[in-house]
Order: C-alpha cells, then sequence, then structure tokens
C-alpha cells in the first residue's frame, strides 16, 4: 500500500478542482513471514465441489492454471481492445496524444526487448496443496449487503496435527458488519469455533493430520460499512471497495500468523491461493475485480490463481479504458471527469508491467486492473490496486506527478507482495522497500532524465533516517516508519546495486522473484539471494542500514 500522510477525502469524486495538497507520499505494500515454500507435498485427494446453484457449474477443473498464464511475453504496445462493458476505449487519438504527453523521453530500446526463456519462474501455479476457495456471492449496491456462501478445501502442509484451523475474519473488525451464519465442517455443522475480532478458530472434533485435507462451508454476511476517512474496506457514494472480505485460513509457521491490526502499514500475512467467485450483482453495477471476468449460467464467474488475496470494487459510475502488454490485460476505472487521468495511469501501467516482467518475472496473474477511489495514497492488492482520487485531481499529464509514481509503486507489488509474499507486519520492507525501489526502476528505463527528479521528490526531500527493517508496530509515527522503511530502503537497495554491480543486481531480483514465487520470503531469503549474485562484502552496507545483521 501508499498510505500518505494527508487525509483530504473526496467526498465527490467528479468535483475536484485542482487545488490539491500535493502528495509527497510513500508506498506501503502487505507482507508476511517467513516460511520457504513447502516441498514434497503429498498427494491430495481430488477436490469435488457441490455446486450450490443449479444454474451454475463449478469450474470443471477446479484451480488448475489456465494455459499460458506464467509465461506471458511482454511486448511493449498500447493496443485498444474492443471492451464489452460500457467503457471508454483508447482510440489511436488518445494513444498518440498519450504518448506525446506521457512519455517525453524515448523509451529504451530494452524495454521492447522479451524476457528470456530462462527468466519465468517455474510452473508454481499447478499446486494441488493450495488452499481453494470457491464463493457464490451476491452483491446488493444499493443496499450495501453481500451474502456469501464460502467453501474453503484445506490441505494440512503445517507438518503437524491441526487440533484446531485459524481464519481471519477482517470484516468482523467493523461493529456489527460481519454475520456469521453457519459453518461446516465436511458436510457436518461445526459448532465448536469461537470468532473474535480478526481471529475465527475452529476447534476440530478430530485431528487434521499431516498430508490431509478438509472441507469448510462457511455461510456469512456482510452489511458493509461506510467507508472510514482513513479506510479502504466499505462504500462511500457511488462505489463499494471489497477487500480482504471474507475468512480465510492464515498461514501456519510454528503456529498461526494473525498479527494485530496497526494505525499504518498492513499487518496481514497470506499463503498463496487458487480462487473462484461467482458473483451477482445489479445490472448497472460495474465491477472491477482481481481476474477476468466469465459467464457461469446466472452467475459471473472470478478465477485468480495463486494469490494472496481477491479483491472487488463496484460503481454504477465507473468509465474504464483498457490496454494490454502481451496476454496481460490492464483496465483503469475512473470517475467521468477524469478521463486524462484514468488514461494517464493506464499508459503508466502499460510501461511499468512491461518493464517489472522483463526485469523481474513475468506478471503474476491474468489482469491488472487500476481503481480510482477515496483514499489518502494508494493500496496494491492481487491483480487491483487502488490509487487516490486525489492523485487523479492533481494530474496534469506526463510522468512527474503522484499518480505515476504510487501507481506504479502499487503495481510494483505485483511482485513484491503478490508473487513474492513476505510478513508485512514484521518486515514490511521486504515488499515497501522493494515496490519503492521499483519507481526508480520504472523511471530509470522510461524517463532516464526524470532519476534525480525521482530521488528528490519521493526520497530525499523527507530527510529519511531510520533502520530499513522496522516493523510495523516499532515505526512510531506513519512519516517516521515510511522514511526508515521505504525511502532508507530505496537508499539501501541503491547501495546495494553499486556494490554489487548492476548485472549481479538484476541478476538477483529476478533469482529472488523466481525463489520465492508464491511463497514468502524473509529478510535472511533476501540476503542468502544476494549472496548468491555476488562475492562483494556487503555486511558494512547491511550495517549502515539494517538493526540487525545477516
Ligand atoms: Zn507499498
Amino acid at each position: 500500500m501508499n498510505p500518505s500522510r494527508t487525509t483530504t477525502k473526496n467526498h465527490t469524486h467528479r468535483n475536484k478542482s485542482l487545488l490539491l495538497i500535493t502528495y509527497y507520499s510513500l508506498l506501503v505494500t502487505l507482507l508476511i513471514s517467513c516460511a520457504s515454500p513447502t516441498s514434497a507435498p503429498p498427494v491430495f485427494p481430488t477436490f469435488i465441489l457441490v455446486t450450490q446453484d443449479p444454474n451454475a457449474s463449478p469450474t470443471p477443473t477446479p484451480f488448475q492454471p489456465l494455459g499460458g498464464i506464467e509465461t506471458p511475453l511482454p511486448t511493449f504496445t498500447l493496443s485498444p481492445i474492443p471492451s464489452d462493458t460500457p467503457t471508454i476505449t483508447l482510440t489511436p487519438t488518445a494513444t498518440a496524444t498519450l504518448t506525446a504527453t506521457a512519455s517525453p523521453t524515448p523509451v529504451p530500446p530494452s524495454v521492447t526487448v522479451a524476457p528470456a526463456a530462462t527468466t519465468v519462474p517455474p510452473p508454481t501455479a499447478l499446486q494441488p496443496s493450495r488452499t481453494n476457495y470457491i464463493f457464490y456471492a451476491t452483491l446488493d449496491f444499493d443496499a450495501h449487503t453481500l451474502d456469501v456462501d464460502e467453501t474453503i478445501r484445506y490441505y494440512n502442509t503445517t507438518g503437524v496435527a491441526l487440533s484446531d484451523i485459524v481464519l481471519s475474519v477482517q470484516p468482523n473488525r467493523y461493529g456489527g458488519a460481519f454475520s456469521l451464519l453457519v459453518i461446516y465442517q465436511d458436510n457436518i455443522q461445526l459448532t465448536t469455533y469461537s470468532l473474535n475480532d480478526q481471529r475465527l478458530t475452529l476447534n476440530l472434533s478430530q485431528p487434521l493430520q499431516p498430508g490431509a485435507a478438509t472441507t469448510l462451508g462457511i455461510k456469512f454476511k456482510i452489511n458493509i460499512p461506510a467507508k472510514a476517512s482513513e479506510g479502504l474496506f466499505g462504500y462511500d457514494f457511488n462505489q463499494i471497495d471489497l477487500v480482504d472480505w471474507y475468512p480465510f485460513v492464515i498461514p501456519y509457521v510454528n503456529g498461526w500468523v494473525l498479527h494485530d491490526p496497526m494505525s499504518f502499514g498492513e499487518h496481514l500475512v497470506y499463503d498463496a491461493s487458487d480462487i473462484e467467485l461467482n458473483l451477482k450483482t445489479g445490472p448497472d453495477v460495474i465491477v472491477a475485480a482481481s481476474a477476468p471476468a466469465e459467464p457461469n449460467g446466472d452467475w459471473t464467474r472470478y478465477r485468480l490463481y495463486g494469490a494472496r488475496t481477491f479483491t472487488l470494487s463496484a460503481s454504477d459510475e465507473f468509465l474504464m479504458s483498457e490496454s494490454a502488454v502481451g496476454s496481460v490485460k490492464i483496465r483503469s476505472y475512473y470517475f467521468n471527469g477524469y478521463q486524462a487521468a484514468g488514461e494517464g495511469i493506464l499508459y503508466a501501467a502499460v510501461q511499468a508491467v512491461s518493464i517489472y516482467s522483463v526485469k523481474f518475472a513475468p506478471y503474476p496473474y491474468e489482469t491488472l486492473s487500476i481503481v480510482q477511489t477515496d483514499i489518502h495514497d494508494g493500496m496494491e492488492t492481487d491483480g487491483l490496486v487502488f490509487l487516490a482520487s486525489d492523485f487523479y485531481g492533481q494530474y496534469g499529464g506526463g510522468a512527474k506527478n503522484n499518480l505515476v509514481t504510487i501507481g506504479v509503486h502499487e503495481i510494483a507489488h505485483q511482485w513484491w507482495y503478490g508473487l513474492v509474499g513476505n510478513d508485512q507486519a514484521l518486515e514490511p520492507w521486504l515488499d515497501e522497500a522493494m515496490a519503492a525501489y521499483s519507481e526508480r526502476i520504472f523511471y530509470e528505463f522510461n524517463y532516464p532524465r526524470y532519476g534525480d527528479w525521482w530521488w528528490q521528490f519521493r526520497v530525499d526531500y523527507f530527510k529519511p533516517t531510520g533502520y530499513v527493517d522496522t516493523p510495523i508496530y516499532s515505526g512510531g509515527s506513519f512519516r517516521a516508519y515510511t522514511n526508515a522503511v521505504y525511502l532508507r530502503g530505496a537508499h539501501f537497495m541503491e547501495d546495494l546495486r553499486v556494490r554489487m554491480g548492476d548485472d549481479n543486481f538484476y541478476a538477483f531480483l529476478k533469482d529472488y522473484a523466481a525463489r520465492y514465487s508464491r511463497g514468502r520470503a524473509t529478510s535472511a531469503d533476501f540476503f542468502n539471494t544476494v549472496r548468491a549474485h555476488t562475492q562483494a562484502d556487503i555486511n558494512d552496507v547491511i550495517m549502515d542500514y539494517f538493526s540487525a545483521s545477516y
């Protein structure tokens, strides 16, 4: 995510005048803790799901990845794609305008180079032991309610017998928002559970043995709360944002990992999971989602593989422009009056996905949605990022602005948070410093003359101090926390790169993305991978920036 320091909330998207506070803000991401991907997973029985709706069909082969997801080739094109909803498609005229205003410097040839085949991470999407989620959800946009039938197939890959299973229920942190109707385990109603704040603990009648699997059914209803000024989850006058809206099984690393919320920074840790959402809502409601939509009887189905979470944003006033990078569809959702900004960030997103796909790993999902909303900064989720309406209002073209810097930061989180997870609470630098430094990489390859501007605008203006490895609970204030984790983090990455040399540094980034793809990395994992790519002594660099030694 990208928390910001100012908090002017828009109450109407359209009445935005240009006089807005300049945000020199920072970005934030999500991550969680340790644990390498489980090796040698046991063989589990096939998951046969009973379909809840006679007009819908379960995914024929649930949770198998679609062909080609893992190997999109990032060709750098801004091509208009016919759209199927009330959208504004980028026309050739618009494309030319965008090129003229947003790309004052020529794109270096390296951006157009397709990645070598060897850079593609292993096909980790095909993992039968990953937790599966299937939802049948009905969204009443006007009544602000969501009725959900959730099925979870959970595979015990922890290596120990589990007497309980613990789920995160973030909507329960909002008073009266979450109603748990019934829970089943393997089709038998489960009554031995407790729901306290964000934690749902299911006490099992008999332990779930290592290598065994169980199916959980949860029916729940959400009375969607009004969106708080500092929050994202909830509704406002024309939009509903649903993030971390469903119960999900938290990671188990020598115990269940569920950290306390904090006023800034993300506290959740996620395993990668496979998600199918079947959604019903009103005919006038336009839905931005983490995955592409497809018809499924009376439902609209979305499938997302190897992701931390599934996010929705719904509005009856969205406008949409779209483009593509190779097979990855990129959609920009914005409101009336913000078309130039909506298309400006779309153009930057194409540039960002292109360069990150070459330098890090292929884009992890099928689609990327960029959504305007009333928050203070930006927030990343898998396949969908939110950006502050204020950034759209401030946008005057080009790439020297918050919309583009924060936008590409959130997009970088698709790799550093989405593809490579981490403990966002205890080791937030692993996603935030990486996303912040990815901004620098975006400018390096797309706007090389803007390098000094970026360092000043985003980093050195704040005269950052502090340890890069500061947990969210130790940051003191938002400003001090982001200065330490994001901004000193960016300087650390730069110094590390200088010490390693460019070739080794970029080889490290690719290797790190590949090693921890769909898993989680720790600080130790990060430095072990660094040292696999350099013989240089980096201890003094670590001492300069970190409280711990690695
Ligand atoms: Zn971030």
